[in-house]
């Protein structure tokens, strides 16, 4: 190894450890369920995106074993020479039935999908106002695109209002987009579509929309941008396969049109192998399942309500959520990282979620309750909230 690597990694890695901030990552030992097992000892696990338990349903289960037996473990090539299967084309399909959209495009990941179609719309010579909250990876595609970034106040419609108007009277940019996310995950609140609508449409701006924590939750499941009644207007939804669908992969649901140019610039579209069958069948699998019937999506809001007037009634301070994701501020980030040891300690599974990810002093444990956890499986945790949180004078 270079003796300048060598310097690199022992200075940051090693810093990052005498500050506790290097993140040792936990391995899980089961299915990631309600209930995971940790260092061999069982946890209700409150951390996972498997909104609707889609991770390990049976029918996607299914699904991907008749895909690997039919299709094989591999779809052999990038899209755009023969690695397309008809598993790809139906799950788009099913994508964009489900999306009420005219057409859509999945990629290998939400992440690759957002520096993809960022960068394949936005150039140098645009601009993009961007919610000072959004995601790393909507960051990531805003800077790869090279677009001037204007970062507006967290879901202040009058700051984006002013910067929208300022950036439109500039005449600097061939083209402006405004970009959120639906649900913004460290806080749970929703993002404030027809105000942005209006605002885009005043000054004829490009609209999209990350709906990672959106879809299979809001919109009786079609996520965020149904919620608002705004899907042939967004001209992005963005999401990910990863969370309430429960595989993985990303996707871009819109016009024909832009679907059309994502197909023939994307660069993870033309350069990064497609996912698996397995993948594509159960997805489209598990679209299918919430296409079909609500229950699951009743069932995520119904836990969700129970763990947060719980978590409430005892005296926590679980924030200004408007979803099932449940934070609960403990405020110092010491204090925080300790609460989340001590769940762990007592067998919940709950991150906790400390400066730079949010403000200082805002420091958090994340809940992501979930529609197959059990009443018993929740009052367990709101038990253990109440002892902890008067151990450590918290409630
Ligand atoms: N966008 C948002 C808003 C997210 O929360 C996430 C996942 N953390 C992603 C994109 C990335 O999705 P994926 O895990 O599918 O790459």
């Amino acid at each position: 190894m270079s003796e300048a690597l060598q310097q690199f990694l022992k200075k940051n890695v090693t810093a990052l450890r005498e500050h506790g901030l290097y993140n040792e990552i936990d391995t899980v030992e089961t299915p990631n369920g309600p209930v995971i097992k940790m260092n061999g000892k069982e946890q209700i696990n409150l951390s996972s995106n498997n909104y609707l338990g889609l991770a390990t349903d049976e029918r996607l289960k299914e699904a991907a074993i008749t895909a690997v037996k039919e299709w094989g473990v591999g779809a052999g090539a990038v899209r755009t020479i023969n690695g397309t299967l008809t598993l790809h084309d139906k799950l788009e399909e099913t994508l964009a039935h489900f999306k009420g959209t005219e057409a859509a495009i999945s990629f290998q990941s939400g992440f690759n999908c957002n520096m993809a179609a960022i960068s394949a719309v936005m150039n140098k010579h645009d601009a993009i106002l961007s919610d000072e909250l959004n995601h790393a990876s909507i960051i990531d595609g805003c800077r790869l695109s090279r677009a001037t970034i204007i970062r507006y106040n967290h879901s202040d419609m009058d700051d984006l209002r002013k910067k929208a108007k300022e950036a439109k009277e500039s005449g600097n940019y061939s083209k402006i987009m405004i970009i959120t996310d639906g649900v913004f995950s460290m806080d749970g609140d929703i993002a404030k579509l027809s105000d942005i609508m209006e605002i885009a449409k005043e000054f004829d701006l490009i609209t999209y929309v990350d709906d990672a924590h959106g879809s299979g939750v809001l919109g009786k499941g079609a996520g965020t941008v149904k919620h608002f009644g705004l899907e042939k207007e967004i001209d992005f939804q963005i999401g990910t396969l990863s969370k309430a669908i429960g595989v993985v992969g990303g996707y871009v649901a819109g016009k024909k049109l832009v679907v059309d140019w994502l197909k023939v610039s994307s660069r993870p579209f033309l350069f990064s192998t497609a996912v698996t069958p397995a993948d594509a069948a159960a997805a489209t699998q598990a679209i299918e399942v919430l296409m079909e019937s609500t229950e699951l999506c009743e069932r995520l809001w119904e836990n969700a309500r129970y763990l947060q007037d719980g978590l409430r009634s005892l005296g926590f301070d679980v924030g200004k959520s408007e979803t099932p994701i449940t934070p609960c501020i403990i405020g110092e980030e010491k204090t925080t990282q300790q609460f989340s040891r001590r769940l762990f300690e007592e067998g919940i599974y709950a991150k906790s979620i400390v400066f730079p990810t949010v403000p200082k002093g805002t420091g958090r444990v994340r809940n992501m309750p979930t529609a197959v956890h059990t009443k018993a499986m929740l009052d367990r945790a709101i038990a253990v909230y109440e002892k902890v949180g008067k151990e450590l004078g918290v409630i």
